[in-house]
């Protein structure tokens, strides 16, 4: 709890106000003795709750007049949690275990609903100059909606499968497996069935850093910038089937 609490009111360093500089030092004052800071909780729990609610709001305000550097801190507080978090495996199945219905019910809410897909096309601004990060759109997009793209086409070490349903499952790349799961994951194409070393990719794993366009098929590989009714010609010309 202590770690989503920190998450929640670990605002940012700031001395452009004095709401701003009390948030940062309450962040510190909780971060250097859980235990006490726990039973301070139990004892007073009014000023836990004004302690909560002054960090929520300063996080609103913040979302609301400066949204850009609102995502910057709220990725760079994920990546520090996460990064604990991995270091404790059961701790953080626990954690995943509790969190994602509630997350569920947040995301029910039609303003909540909104929020995520602002905060989405904000971060797809931001990258529409990243080739790679293009490629990554239209490739997911094709594996999401045809199912001849994952069943058919000759893809060289991994290849894609959509579930129903998100899966969990250990990522080779990322060597994590990722709580919650995903839908779409890349298996290992083995040489024969008996060698099946359930081997799996992410989506980020799997499409290279660099010449990213080899994440495409054999024989596809020069269509990295291209629509799906290229990649159908270049299906129906090389006999994929479809
Ligand atoms: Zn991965």
């Amino acid at each position: 709890m202590s770690s989503t609490l920190r998450w929640f009111v670990g605002v940012p360093k700031t001395n452009s106000a004095s709401l701003f500089a009390r948030s940062f030092s309450l962040y510190h004052a909780c971060q250097y003795d859980k235990g006490r800071y726990a039973k301070w909780r139990l004892k007073h729990p009014e000023a836990y709750r004004r302690k909560l609610d002054y960090g929520i709001a300063y996080r609103n305000t913040l979302r609301e007049e400066n949204p850009e550097l609102y995502d910057q801190q709220t990725a760079a507080r994920y990546r520090a949690y996460y990064k604990k978090m991995r270091q404790d495996p059961d701790a953080w199945r626990k954690r995943i275990d509790q969190t994602i219905p509630h997350i569920e019910r947040w995301r029910q809410d039609p303003d909540n609903r909104a929020r995520i897909h602002a905060a989405r096309d904000r971060f797809r601004e931001a990258r529409m100059e990243d080739e790679r990060y293009k490629f990554y759109v239209r490739l997911k997009n094709w594996c999401y909606k045809y199912s001849w793209v994952r069943e058919q086409l000759p893809w060289k070490s991994y290849q894609p499968v959509l579930y129903d349903n998100k899966v969990e499952h250990h990522c080779d790349g990322c060597n994590w497996t990722r709580l919650g799961g995903k839908k779409l994951w890349w298996k290992k194409i083995e040489t024969s069935p008996a060698a099946d070393s359930c081997s799996w990719l992410c989506f980020h794993c799997y499409v290279p850093k660099t010449n990213w366009a080899e994440a495409l098929p054999q024989g596809y590989e020069d269509l990295g910038t291209t629509t799906i009714k290229e990649i159908i010609k270049r299906r129906d010309s090389l006999g994929h089937g479809g």
